[in-house]
């Protein structure tokens, strides 16, 4: 297959920040080039863009409203290997936490256990928090203070539009292997011990032998729906990734901020009810990707 990578920056990401979607996804594009594996390609990218401090992701990420930075990451492809992890703390990169994960015995590490696992293989402390993170709390505390919630949010009864920037990945290179991964500091109000769909498999990301998906917005609501499995079914079912991502967002109401990108055999899709900056290493098109060998 032509070797393919597609990057999101998040539900919400400005689109003139582009820029940092291309810069990883052209580095990941390169190890696809020199015939290198769909799952590496989305380490990388998804690496540069955790040490993009736009993003909220590794270096730049939100704090919960104890002010901890607990990040969660996920990484998949089509060959079996799966890997992830949620709540951790104090690493630069979380996607490398998780494809540490995808090569030993489990598959989901959280807290503490991630923490460890993460120093044992040789992850070194590190403090991801940015000026920003710290700006995003005190404006997140003060909205719920005020109680101005938007509606997405009024469980939470006493918190403003919801960005997210979150960065995402899906790939396939040249033996037709799907891949997709996810990183996230999380959402904009959690509570300490918050998880939200970006390590849970099907949820913020999946991906087989018909394509890979991953999904970015409010984590409780695309939980809920188990939304990138279910976007990869409809792929399975005969539609386009495009149809497939359409289908997937048109499922939550609007004030529900929800991204989706994904990849088959025959095309690529990108869906957001927001703004989304995002970048592909091929044109859309409608001819079949699997046409160009
Ligand atoms: N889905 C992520 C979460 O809820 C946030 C995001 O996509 O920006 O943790």
């Amino acid at each position: 297959m032509k070797p393919t990578i597609v990057v999101q920056c998040g539900a919400g990401s400005k689109p003139e920040h582009k820029d940092g979607a291309e810069t990883a996804g052209g580095a990941g594009y390169e190890i696809l080039q020199s015939g290198g594996r769909a799952i590496d390609a989305i380490e990388y990218a998804i690496s540069i863009l955790e040490d993009d401090e736009r993003f909220n992701a590794g270096s730049g990420s939100r704090m919960h409203l104890d002010g901890r930075i607990q990040m969660d990451a996920g990484i998949m492809d089509s060959d079996g290997n799966c890997g992830a992890i949620a709540c951790i703390m104090n690493v630069k990169n979380p996607i490398q936490v998780a494809r540490k994960v995808a090569d030993g015995p489990h598959i989901l590490l959280a807290g503490d256990g991630a923490i460890d696992f993460a120093r044992k293989f040789g992850f070194q402390y590190y403090d991801p928090t940015t000026f920003r993170s710290v700006e995003n709390l005190q404006k997140a505390k003060s909205k719920l203070k005020m109680g101005d919630l938007p509606k997405y949010a009024e469980k939470w009864k006493e918190f403003e539009e919801y960005w997210t920037e979150t960065v995402g990945t899906v790939a396939v290179d040249k033996d037709g292997t799907f891949a997709t991964g996810v990183s996230t500091g999380g959402a904009i109000y959690m509570l300490k011990g918050r998880v939200g769909d970006s390590p849970l498999i099907g949820c913020g990301f999946y991906a087989d032998q018909s394509g890979a998906v991953c999904a970015t917005g409010i984590g409780e609501d695309i939980m809920e729906k188990v939304l990138s499995k279910w976007v990869y079914d409809k792929i399975v079912a005969g539609e386009s990734a495009q149809g497939a991502c359409d289908l997937g967002v048109s499922l939550f109401e609007k004030h529900v901020p929800i991204g989706i990108v994904a990849i088959s055999q025959d095309d690529y899709g990108v869906a957001c009810n927001r703004d989304i900056a995002w970048w592909a290493s091929a044109p859309k098109q409608s001819k079949k990707l699997k046409d160009e060998f």
